[in-house]
């Protein structure tokens, strides 16, 4: 087996235990479920699909995938690359056209980034979709590190403390779920490189280079290469929260708590800090 084989064996196989592990700790597929996988024809969807194609054959339980990719009306949009992208994997493919475009080129104003409305637009029309085709449940491609992202950039910009859900229950009945909350990000553009999957680029955003969510993502990426387990930290302080530790009263209050409890090793450290300052006063 070649090195670069090899590697990408290594990488699927590392994505797999990854999105395992956040299905299994979100219970994200059940029996009977049909799913319908919103590919946008970036990396991340991509993979999220041949993944959860992978998942189909060896998982236990029995779902369906139907695949959904809009047409959002960006001007040269090469729809028909993915289509027979589609048709040569066999995927249930259906492309839906609506011309997002004009609406966001026409509200944003001039500096503002186009990905906020262009979002939101195209989750609305994700719902009524699955509702046409009897989808339960809506796959997104966002991974590890777009949860790293949202983390931050509420804390640094909306003054609220949280990521993304792995798991949601949205309008209309439906279950949005996020299969690669654990995956890395890198591994997942790995993944898309050894697979050769046509990318289709953004040509709406991609020219805006300032947007919050690059910065905040080079902040992550550059902390992790100068100290390697930022990343991993992160996603594991998410699993790992401590209310009390934390200024919400709503908070405290939804878990009826009126004062913090100080905690064993608290308590060793005040015990430590005593004696020690006995010690100097001796
Ligand atoms: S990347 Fe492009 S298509 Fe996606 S939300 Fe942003 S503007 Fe819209």
């Amino acid at each position: 087996m070649s090195a670069s084989v090899n590697d990408a064996v290594h990488v699927e196989k590392r994505l797999n235990r990854a999105m395992g592990r956040a299905i299994a700790d979100f219970d994200m597929i059940a029996d009977g479920d049909t799913i319908m996988v919103a590919v946008s024809g970036g990396k991340d969807s991509y993979t999220l699909l041949h993944l959860l194609r992978l998942l189909q054959k060896r998982a236990p339980v029995d779902f369906t995938l139907k695949v959904v990719n809009i047409d959002q009306g960006h001007p040269g949009y090469p729809a028909e690359t993915l289509r027979s992208f589609m048709r040569s994997e066999g995927y249930d493919f259906r492309m839906v056209a609506e011309d997002t475009f004009s609406i966001v080129t026409e509200k944003v104003p001039n500096g503002k980034t186009f990905c906020s409305l262009c979002s939101r637009l195209r989750r609305g029309i994700l719902y009524r979709v699955a509702t046409e085709l009897g989808c339960n449940k809506i796959a997104l491609g966002h991974h590890r590190d777009d949860i790293l992202q949202t983390l931050l950039l509420n804390l640094f910009f909306a003054g609220q403390l949280g990521a993304m859900p792995p798991k949601l229950a949205a309008e209309y009945g439906h279950i949005v779920i996020r299969p690669l909350a654990y995956c890395d990000e890198n591994d997942i553009q790995r993944y898309a490189e050894a697979q050769a999957f046509p990318i289709l680029p953004c040509n709406l955003c991609g020219s805006q280079d300032n947007l919050q969510r690059k910065i905040v993502g080079r902040l992550i990426s550059d902390l992790d290469a100068t100290h390697p387990g930022v990343k991993a930290s992160m996603l594991a302080a998410l699993q790992n929260v401590r209310p009390t530790q934390l200024l919400d009263r709503n908070l405290w209050t939804s878990l009826g708590i009126s004062f913090a409890q100080e905690s064993e090793a608290d308590r060793k450290l005040v015990g430590a800090a005593r004696l020690l300052r006995l010690s100097q006063e001796a």
